[in-house]
């Protein structure tokens, strides 16, 4: 396990009896783990006017979500259903305080409902979102998410700041922005920047030491503000001996900028962070079942290969074959055994339904030990972005997920049967 988090309470014939249950695949969740990760980061904010949130599109289930409600972390949603997922999971409505914030750069569906019906705290990332706001009839505080010109996502795909994201109102905007908002009679009681981390695990703080000074430098702009979230992207280490973040630093630095928001504003300022992955990340493996082993061989057109054929596939986890992510594999009970070059391979009609690529996306062959037809394979580090990025390509149907906590294993969303992918199918005239 890549984590430093506490070993399996697992054991293989007990990955094997639950795979005998619910079949396979299926993700296993480890409320032990995610407990910790709750506890590292509330450590990291326990003094008074830090506040973490858990940006939830990393994983929504409500069991997560509701570990996330005892703890005193509150929510950063991104669509009208994560809201509403988020009051299910008891987390209240309103804006006093805001435990839940409504972050995106563009109202879908029953985003706007949802604000206004339950008085969400609505986080803008686009200049026409203060007008669609107005006419919804909204006229309580707002949120500004920024893109300070700077930044940098864990993978070049992750483009979080500077000219070339998508994300947040362009810094230079800010005073036409601000008139925009008294015309249509909004106040701005946030201020928000969410520009994540660089490869470099020291970009993080030097990237969050950049956004207190560019804070401070517009805090007088705004003199309804209340707080400032340095949005999430505490990086999680995928790779086994990756360097980890020092935690105690970082909180160092929120805390730093609590006194310089306070000496700028002549007033107490709540700072708040929103991770996502670092919550979740080791929290769940995808547990997946060897079906084969087949190998190509040299050619003048490249290398062979020997691949290992399992069930799972990036219907279930995108990140390899989206960013090239890497994911600790670990085949069960076979550590330790001698290992050589593998591919591991998924069911989908696609070429690159592959967990073993590198950052180029070509296949990054990884020293295994061989297994067998029938043997269980984990992948771990699949809680963050992993169901909540899972589709139906292929109609294979999402996978059970069981939660394992200290008095046993639960399932807590079933398999997806094909009544379930065609439900909303129908032939209505319009
Ligand atoms: C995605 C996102 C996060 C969480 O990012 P992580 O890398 O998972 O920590 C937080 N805030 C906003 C606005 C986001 O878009």
């Amino acid at each position: 396990m890549p984590s430093d988090t506490p070993a399996p309470s697992w054991s293989p014939s007990g990955l094997e009896s639950l795979a005998q249950k619910v079949g396979t695949p299926f993700l296993m969740y480890r409320a032990d783990i995610i407990r910790a990760k709750i506890a590292a980061i509330t450590a990291m904010t326990d003094s008074p006017g830090l506040q973490a949130r858990f940006a939830m599109k990393a994983c929504s289930g409500h069991q997560v979500l509701y570990a996330m409600r005892q703890n005193g972390i509150w929510i950063d949603a991104v669509s009208g259903n994560e809201v509403l997922r988020a009051l299910r999971a008891g987390f209240p409505s309103g804006q006093n305080p805001p435990t839940i914030l409504y972050t995106s750069d563009v109202f879908r569906d029953n985003a706007l409902e949802v604000i206004r019906a339950e008085n969400i705290l609505p986080n803008l990332g686009t200049p026409s979102m203060i007008g669609a706001l107005a006419r919804a009839g909204y006229r309580g505080a707002v949120g500004l998410r920024l893109n300070p010109g700077f930044g940098h996502g864990h993978v070049k795909e992750c483009d979080t700041g500077g000219p070339s994201s998508k994300h947040g109102l362009w810094y230079e905007d800010i005073e036409a922005i601000k008139h925009e908002l008294e015309t249509a009679g909004l106040k701005v009681s946030l201020l928000h920047a969410h520009i994540g981390t660089g490869p470099e695990i020291a970009e993080f703080q030097t990237n969050m030491r950049r956004l207190v000074d560019f804070f401070v430098e517009r805090l007088p702009l705004f003199p309804q503000v209340e707080a400032i979230n340095f949005g999430g992207g505490i990086p999680h280490p995928y790779k086994p001996g990756a360097a980890r973040i020092d935690l105690d630093a970082c909180g160092a630095v929120f805390r730093h900028a609590q006194q310089a928001f306070q000496e700028a504003a002549g007033r107490a300022i709540r700072v708040e962070i929103e991770p996502g992955r670092f919550f979740v990340a080791d929290g769940a493996s995808l547990i997946t079942r060897v079906h084969g082993l087949k190998s190509t061989r040299t050619n003048e057109k490249g290398p062979g290969q020997k691949f290992v054929m399992v069930d799972a596939g990036f219907c279930d986890l995108v990140r390899p074959a989206m960013y090239g992510s890497y994911h600790h594999i670990e085949v069960i009970g076979k550590t330790g055994q001698p290992e050589e070059d593998l591919v591991v391979a998924g069911p989908m009609c696609e070429s690159g339904d592959v967990f073993t690529r590198d950052a180029d996306e070509v296949l990054d062959p990884r020293p295994l030990p061989t297994p067998e037809a029938g043997d269980l394979i984990a992948i771990h580090d699949a809680g963050a972005y992993g169901e909540t990025m899972s589709s139906n390509y292929n109609s294979l149907g999402r996978v059970p997920q069981v939660w394992c906590d200290d008095n046993g294993a639960y399932l807590v969303s079933r398999r997806q049967t094909l009544d379930d992918i065609i439900r909303t199918e129908c032939f209505e005239e319009l």
